[in-house]
């Protein structure tokens, strides 16, 4: 799951970036307007939270050109205490939700797992193709009743896999969700870790659900 958060108090941008961090999501920490459109651009996110009040552009701006693509991705508006008005407004334009300042931590990173939730069309975060099962708010993954242990970019990944079940995934596209942009690894640690999940998920099984589309990337499902 990556996060773009857009603020430009540096310090209530760091505090909301580690928080994140610290719950396994990747994220990308933006300080104006303009440059989350750049952010935008690059990356596919699984939500963004946006301040209203940002240099370079406001966020009811971000947020009106963003949806004017058509772009759905999840929007929490981090807005101040005294501006209704701006509520309005970014409700209007196509927010899915608002947190006045300041904000708890807790209730921050449950409103965004709601969001994502509700995004998914997925009434819970769980997860399953044959008889893997994925519990992306407990960060646990099971086949069968074997309990899987997977490390936290392999669940990173596993979870981006199974929340797109079906569909192939390339391996650009994996990396950009999985890694902010301060990672520099190539593209093929993306192969590396697939590589560790299958031995994870489907050694010794024998339906194999994670399955390699020549040229275009991994896709998981159950196979035909
Ligand atoms: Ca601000």
């Amino acid at each position: 799951m990556r996060i773009l958060v857009v603020e430009d108090e540096k310090s209530l941008n760091r505090l909301i970036s580690q928080a994140l961090i610290n719950e396994h999501y990747s994220v990308d920490p933006c300080l104006r307007g303009d440059d989350a459109e750049d952010y935008l651009r690059g990356a596919e996110y699984d939500a963004i939270l946006l301040d209203i009040m940002l240099p370079g552009k406001s966020g009811l701006d971000v947020l009106r050109t963003l949806r004017a693509k058509k772009d759905k991705t999840p929007v929490i508006l981090l807005t101040a205490k005294d501006s209704i008005s701006d509520r309005v407004a970014g409700l209007d334009a196509g927010a899915d939700d608002y947190l006045v300042k300041p904000f708890a931590t807790d209730e921050l990173l449950a409103r965004i797992r709601v969001m994502i939730r509700r995004s998914s069309g997925n009434v819970s975060n769980l997860f399953s193709v044959g008889d893997l099962t994925v519990d992306c708010d407990a960060r646990t993954a099971k086949r069968g009743d074997k309990i899987i242990q997977l490390a936290s970019k392999e669940f990173d990944i596993l979870e981006y896999l199974i929340r797109n079940s079906g569909k192939v995934l390339s391996r650009e596209r994996i990396s950009r969700h999985i890694w902010n942009y301060d990672y520099e690894g190539g593209s093929n640690v993306v192969d590396v870790y697939i590589r560790y999940l299958r031995r994870k998920i489907d050694d010794g099984f024998e339906s194999k659900l994670i399955h390699t589309v020549r040229g275009a990337g991994y896709v998981l499902k159950v196979a035909e």
